[in-house]
Order: structure tokens, then C-alpha cells, then sequence
């Protein structure tokens, strides 16, 4: 879900990020804006209003902080960022505040952060956070921003900038304010989500692509031995969807501690719990579909070894294991179909060569991907050679239709162009669902 902040401090957006993982946070300040209300609250909401109007229909939120000095009135308060004159010039802000503390016994002071929010409805809220604490008399430490070196928490002898951003986040004006913005988030995201998380659990955009392996696979055995079940086929197909989604929801599940990630488990969308009932259903669906249409034991073994295979790749990246899972994808087309396939050479020949292919094509893909967060444009690219995945298998299904004309190989191939139906359909109404 998208949420436009009017800000492009840096560490402002990271602070926003880390406190409200699962949003796609888009840095969005009003230029020529004239923040020249009276109070934190009126600036808010004069950014929040600037910026709500360029995205009707999505949530938009401004922040206005500073810095309270008992001592001094409330000052700098709003004027926080530009309290020596020029804006945003923290050492002459942090000199000047010093100048006017010099013998100043009482310390005290607060931050004050309060956030104007707008919903996609258009309603306004306003939350606000507090942290109290006092003025040190020289400044120390070095994360942080602002008036951070120079603020030293209630209960703490170490300023801002001495602690680190989670425990700064966790007790900070901001990370107080944030936790309300959550509160009124969160529960709206919830709600019309639900179905939404789950698609995106199961990275819906990518299933199409899995079925056509085993009919590739399906069609080699129709192709090398004249006679197989194309019920089995079907269930196959079906199969091996079931252990594809069990991969992807385990691959979450390991993942499931990233921080700042728009993924559905840490993104709170889905609990681990119901994740883990999601992993467990879809490999007794395997299974079930396995024992009920009476897969070969050779079936039985592939997919023993696509088993852990999948668990291995989850747990170490490595490249190959991708492949051969989708590799074996393809064998076990061909192993289901038939009942004691072990003794076929030419079944072994036949479906051996594209599953060799889907090795070496996939292996280079995933290595390929390794690097799509960092680098421009190669997440768009691995999409595409992901879904080049769906044309290979209908040029398959070509060659063995016209290798071996009949009935049930034109039903595959069929199968395989609905397939691709499927596929660009998915991607062009399911945008929201694409994000890896
Ligand atoms: P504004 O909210 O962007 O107008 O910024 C107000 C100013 O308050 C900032 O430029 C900082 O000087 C100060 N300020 C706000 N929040 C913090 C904080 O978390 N640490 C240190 N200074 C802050």
C-alpha cells in the first residue's frame, strides 16, 4: 500500500520506514508551500492538504516537528528548523540554542512531532507524539538529525545521537505519533487486504507459469510411449502448483524477519502462524492429489527431491537448486503420466532434453535476479524472462504435437496457449500482487 509523505528528509523517511514496514513510502514535498501557521498542527495539515490534492484516493501524510524549550517559552517550537535564521542550518540552530541556554538552569524541553494524515475517503486526522527530556550542555554522539546531539531523553544519560534508530524510533515524538498513525493504517489495510495478502503470499502473478512445465513434460511421455492419462496429466499439473505455492510461502516464511519489507508476513498483512498453515495445506494438497490419482513411485521420488529442494534453495539462494526444481518440474510431467516409467529410456530421452533445458534456462535466471533490488530496471527484465518461461513451453508443446499428432497432445497444447491467456491477463489486472 502506498502512502505519500510530504518530506524528503532522509532521515525523516527512514524513520517513517522502519516504524511502518509494509508501506510503499513515497516521498512527495510541496514546493513553495509556506508553512506560516501558528502551531505544528496547522503546518501539518497545510502539507498534507498540498499534497492529498495531487493523489486523490490515496493516503498522504505531513509531518511538523520541533523542538520545545521550557526554558525559553517553547522555543524554537515551530520555527525549529529555521531558529538561527536560514532553514534547515543545524549547526547554527544548535549553537544558537546553546547561546540561549548559557547558565540556564532548567533543561527541560520536549520534541513534538504531530502528523496530519489523509485517508483515500479524504478524511483529515491528526496525530500527535511527545518526548520529554532536557538540553545537554554540548552536544554529543552522531546519528540522528537536527537538534539530536544536543537532546538527552527522560530516563537516559546518552542524547538522540547517541542512540541507535530503533531505540530512538521506539521512544521518539516521531516513532509516538507513527504508532497512532498505525492504529488508524493499519486496521484499513487489514480490511481490504485480506484477499490481497494472500495473493501476494502466493505471488499470484508468477502461478501461470508452473503448470505448462508439467505438461511439457506430459507431452515427451505421450510423444516417447503413445499412451498416457491425460486425467493424470491434469492432476499433475495441479500437483506441482500445490509445491510450487508451498516453496513460495516457505521462502516468506525464512524471510519472514527482513525488516522494511513490503512482503506480507513482515508487513503484518498475514500472521507467521496462518503463513505456516498456508505452507502445511498446500503440500497435503500435493500429496492428496498424488495419492488419490496413483502417481508412479518414480513421481513419488522426484518429488521427494523438488521437496527438498525447495526447502534447500529457501535457505541457501543457491542458483542451481532453482533450476533443478523447475527442472524436475518437468520430469515429474512425465513420470505421473504413466504407471512404471523407470524402465523407458526413450521416455528418459524425450522428456530428459527440456528438462536439461529448464535447468540451465532457470539457473541462469535466478542468478541472473540475484541483484534486482540494486540495480535499475533488472527487476522488469526478470519478469519478462520469467514469463518467456510460458512460450518455451508452448514451442514445446509444438515440436511433440507435431511429432506426434493426436487428440490429447492437441489438448495440450491448447492448455499450454490458455496458459499464456492467463499469464498477460495476470499481469495486467494484478498489478498489486507483482512485487516479489
Ligand atoms: P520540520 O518538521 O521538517 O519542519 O523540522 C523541524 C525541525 O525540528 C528539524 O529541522 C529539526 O531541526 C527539528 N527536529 C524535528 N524532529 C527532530 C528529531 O527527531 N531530532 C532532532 N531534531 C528534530
Amino acid at each position: 500500500m502506498k502512502l505519500f509523505v510530504a518530506t524528503h528528509n532522509k532521515h525523516k523517511l527512514r524513520e517513517i520506514a522502519q516504524i511502518l514496514p509494509g508501506f510503499e513510502i513515497v516521498p512527495d514535498n510541496p514546493e513553495g508551500i509556506e508553512e506560516n501557521a501558528p502551531d505544528f498542527e496547522g503546518n501539518a495539515l497545510i502539507k498534507v492538504r498540498a499534497i492529498a490534492s495531487r493523489h486523490p484516493g490515496e493516503w498522504c501524510m505531513a509531518d511538523d516537528s520541533g523542538l520545545e524549550v521550557n526554558a525559553l517559552g517553547g522555543a524554537p517550537g515551530v520555527r525549529s528548523a529555521r531558529y538561527a535564521g536560514e532553514e534547515g542550518n543545524t549547526p547554527a540552530n544548535n549553537a544558537l540554542l546553546l547561546k540561549n541556554l548559557e547558565g540556564v538552569e532548567d533543561r527541560r524541553a520536549n520534541f513534538n512531532c504531530t502528523i496530519a494524515l489523509v485517508s483515500p475517503d479524504g478524511c483529515e486526522h491528526v496525530c500527535e507524539g511527545k518526548v520529554f527530556g532536557k538540553i545537554a550542555s554540548s552536544p554529543s554522539g552522531v546519528e540522528g538529525f537536527g537538534y539530536d546531539p544536543l537532546f538527552i531523553p527522560a530516563g537516559f544519560d546518552k542524547s538522540f545521537a547517541e542512540l541507535s534508530s530503533d531505540a530512538k524510533n521506539a521512544i521518539s515524538h516521531r516513532g509516538r505519533a507513527l504508532e497512532k498513525v498505525k492504529g488508524i493504517i493499519a486496521p484499513a489495510k487489514k480490511k481490504s487486504g485480506a484477499f490481497l495478502a494472500y495473493l501476494k503470499l502466493f505471488r499470484a502473478v508468477n502461478i501461470p507459469t508452473v503448470p505448462g512445465d508439467v505438461l511439457v513434460g506430459a507431452a515427451a511421455a505421450l510423444a516417447a510411449t503413445g499412451a498416457i492419462s491425460g486425467v493424470k496429466a491434469a492432476a499433475a499439473a495441479a500437483a506441482s502448483v500445490c509445491l510450487y505455492l508451498f516453496g513460495l510461502v516457505d521462502n516468506d516464511i525464512v524471510g519472514a524477519a527482513k525488516k522494511n519489507s513490503l512482503r506480507p508476513i513482515p508487513a503484518g498483512e498475514i500472521s507467521l502462524g496462518a503463513a505456516r498453515v498456508a505452507r502445511g495445506v498446500t503440500w497435503a494438497l500435493a500429496l492428496l492429489l498424488a495419492s488419490r490419482f496413483g502417481f508412479s513411485v518414480e513421481w513419488w521420488i522426484a518429488s521427494s527431491a523438488l521437496l527438498v529442494g525447495i526447502v534447500v534453495y529457501n535457505r541457501t539462494k543457491l542458483s542451481a537448486l532453482m533450476g533443478l526444481c523447475r527442472g524436475l518440474n518437468v520430469l515429474m510431467g512425465a513420470l505421473a503420466v504413466i504407471p512404471s516409467p523407470s524402465g523407458d529410456l526413450r521416455l528418459f530421452a524425450y522428456a530428459g532434453i527440456p528438462a536439461a533445458v529448464w535447468f540451465v534456462y532457470i539457473t541462469a535466471v535466478t542468478q541472473y535476479a540475484k541483484h534486482e533490488d540494486s540495480i535499475p530496471g533488472r527487476r522488469a527484465v526478470v519478469g519478462l524472462l520469467i514469463s518467456a518461461l510460458v512460450y518455451f513451453q508452448l514451442v514445446a508443446l509444438l515440436f511433440f504435437s507435431l511429432s506426434y499428432p493426436s487428440l490429447l497432445m492437441q489438448k495440450f497444447l491448447l492448455s499450454g496457449a490458455i496458459i499464456l491467456v492467463v499469464l498477460r491477463l495476470c499481469k495486467k489486472f494484478m498489478p498489486k500482487v507483482s512485487a516479489s
